[in-house]
């Protein structure tokens, strides 16, 4: 697993996270544009967690400095009006650039292409705040960054490779054959050579949806089902104990739910996932109490995945080439 993951998050302050495989930036806090520079013209979507305002005090910035650079898309729940009042309020701030923002409303399972061929976003439901129904429209969404890979047919992955070499050369004139009685079938011998070991590799493979990165956004703990399979989970963990559970600062007086970090790496273990990144950790903590409470929780589990934490204050340019806190 190669993940480049760059990244600020304290909560109540900002969070961000730069993921350039994909050239996705997940929610758009304070300072993302100041830290991440020129890297804004690389974004080709914005996706927006939810709308409170460690998550979408930078956006304004990010809508301004990469409008310059042209069109791009910006996806946010479709239950959150907040969203509205602020392209409203862009477009008449500096409608030069907010123009290019192509705002995408989403829905739970809605997917988003990115601007890179294969890659694509897929929308799912968080549960952060108190009134965030079930039956009405999502105010709280989190996403998986998805690959599609063309990958050999289920049915013929038992064959070996010799079978299936002499299956996609078989397959491979039978479709070359039909082109030609239709003179669709190109006469130079290179050219055909070039079509025949496409019309074959179409043959005998189909595409396959890989789930690589799930980020859950702020929210209580995420479904065990929905992060399965996933090589990276990044889980918010806002609190390293119930016991510190402070409901003003979980924002619970005002119907916001939070995650601790027991709860974090049980949704790690219950899904099996191999590779975990704890964020949205209060600043309330010194960092050598996270760790600790990382390692002591992840040991109790017996959680067989590699855990980084990215502790609150700092900002992380490659944060899985750090030493993990914890690893079985
Ligand atoms: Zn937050
Ligand atoms: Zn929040």
């Amino acid at each position: 697993m190669k993940i480049s993951l760059a990244m600020h998050s304290s909560p109540r302050f900002s969070t961000w996270i730069w993921l350039g495989d994909w050239r996705a930036l997940i929610d758009a806090g304070d300072g993302a544009t100041q830290q991440l520079g020129y890297k804004i013209r690389k974004i080709d979507t914005v996706l927006c967690t939810h709308a409170h305002r460690d998550h979408i005090g930078g956006l304004l910035q990010v809508i301004n400095q990469r409008g310059e650079a042209g069109p791009f898309a910006l996806a946010h729940p479709c239950g959150s009006r907040s969203f509205g009042e602020l392209a409203a309020f862009a477009m008449k701030f500096n409608p030069g650039s907010s123009h290019q923002a192509i705002w995408h409303a989403l829905e739970e399972g809605d997917p988003i292409e990115t601007g890179i061929e294969g890659r694509w976003v897929r929308a799912f439901r968080t549960r952060h705040y108190s009134d965030d129904q079930p039956q009405h429209a999502p105010k709280s969404l989190g996403f998986h960054l998805m690959w599609r890979k063309q990958k050999v047919r289920a049915d013929l992955r038992h064959l070996t490779q010799p079978e299936l070499d002499q299956l996609r050369l078989r397959e491979g004139l039978a479709a070359l054959q039909v082109l030609e009685a239709s003179g669709q079938a190109p006469a130079e011998p290179r050219e055909r050579e070039a079509l025949l070991g496409q019309l074959g590799r179409e043959a005998i493979t189909e595409p396959v949806d890989e789930k690589w990165i799930s980020i859950g956004g702020d929210g209580q703990p995420l479904r065990a089902a929905e992060v399965a399979g996933s090589q990276l989970l990044l889980h918010e963990a806002t609190f390293l104990s119930a016991d510190d559970y402070d409901a003003e600062e979980a924002g619970e007086d005002v119907g916001h739910v939070h995650s601790t970090v027991s709860q974090a790496l049980q949704v790690a273990h219950e899904a099996g996932v191999e590779n975990v990144v704890l964020y949205h950790i209060s600043t309330r903590y010194p960092d050598a109490d996270i760790a600790q409470a990382v390692r002591e929780e992840a040991a109790r589990l017996r959680l067989q995945a590699r855990v980084w934490a990215a502790l609150p204050r700092r900002v992380y340019w490659d944060l899985l080439r750090e030493k993990p806190l914890y690893q079985p």
